[in-house]
């Protein structure tokens, strides 16, 4: 008797229990890259990625999250939609398995605006997928990406801008622009700047637990827990986003703070702690019931 080798994970999707709510972590796919897009001494890059057992070449996780007070349905972030290559895209099927359908999503709270965050907002055609939510980002992002690029900017970043404002300006109607501070109830937008100008981390908060959401603080877990200091090649202040990791991981180490994020190794929940001169991240434990 056999069966055929499996090809794919059977489920992409990871629920966690936060006091009320209860958050799940939906993978969207991965991006398959290479060490260029770190802005960090090469060599010691592979050196960290060797040390913790990394796929060579690199790839980088892509996970979006939806929370479930009951009542509301809110999305953190949605992927990367049609335009992120084979093995990116997987966040709305996740979501029609889990009996979520696009009309049943009041909120979505986006931490930046970057292909990955934003471009699952919007279906192949660039229409709305979701009729009846409302986005919500910092001003600064809305301001930033829905503006016109810098003069001389690369094109990259010129592209970059476009897909932007493909995923979001669709939603400009139902788009709620704040600088801070609850978004929701018990729902606190925390300005985390640096990898875009607007980037925010979302604050969950019920009973006596917390999660934080803190959108693109790391990218490459194997290197950059470890080197604080190893930044993106597309982190738009690169100086900022070095400064916004450290005072994060510190904040997360000193509070005991539970954390969740867009590329961390899914299910993407756990705990950061200082190791040396740098940090850990030490994963949550998987149990069967949420
Ligand atoms: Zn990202």
């Amino acid at each position: 008797m056999t069966l055929p080798l499996p090809s794919e994970q059977p489920c992409g999707v990871h629920h966690f229990r936060i006091g009320d709510l209860v958050v799940s972590a939906i993978n969207d796919g991965i991006f398959e890259v290479t060490l260029d897009v770190m802005a960090h001494d090469r060599a010691d890059a592979e050196r960290l990625q060797r040390a913790h057992f990394r796929r060579e070449p690199p790839r980088i996780t892509i996970n979006a999250f939806l929370v479930n007070d009951g009542r509301t349905l809110t999305l953190i972030d949605s992927g990367c939609g049609t335009i992120g290559g084979p093995k990116a895209g997987a966040f709305g099927r996740h979501l029609e398995r889990l009996g979520v359908r696009p009309e049943m999503v009041g909120r979505i709270l986006v931490t930046h605006m970057h292909i990955d965050h934003i471009s699952g907002l919007v279906d192949g055609e660039g229409k709305p997928v979701f009729p009846n939510a409302e986005v919500v980002c910092h001003e600064e992002e809305a301001r930033f990406w829905l503006g016109e690029p810098p003069a001389g900017a690369p094109d990259a970043l010129r592209e970059a801008f476009g897909i932007a404002k493909r995923g979001v300006l669709p939603y400009r109607e139902r788009l709620r622009t704040v600088k801070g501070g609850e978004v929701a109830p018990g729902i606190t937008l925390e300005p985390l700047p640096g990898h875009t100008p607007g980037h925010s981390g979302y604050l969950l908060r019920s009973g006596r637990e917390a999660l934080l959401m803190w959108g693109d603080i790391v990218h490459m877990p194997g290197v950059q827990f470890a080197e604080p200091k190893a930044g993106m090649v597309f982190d738009i202040d690169p100086d900022l986003a070095r400064a916004t990791r450290a005072r994060m991981f510190d904040r997360a180490a000193s509070e005991r703070l539970r954390v969740c994020g867009a590329h961390l190794d899914f299910p993407a929940f756990g705990h950061v702690v200082r190791d040396g001169a740098g940090y850990r991240f030490i994963p949550e434990v998987w149990y069967p019931d949420v």
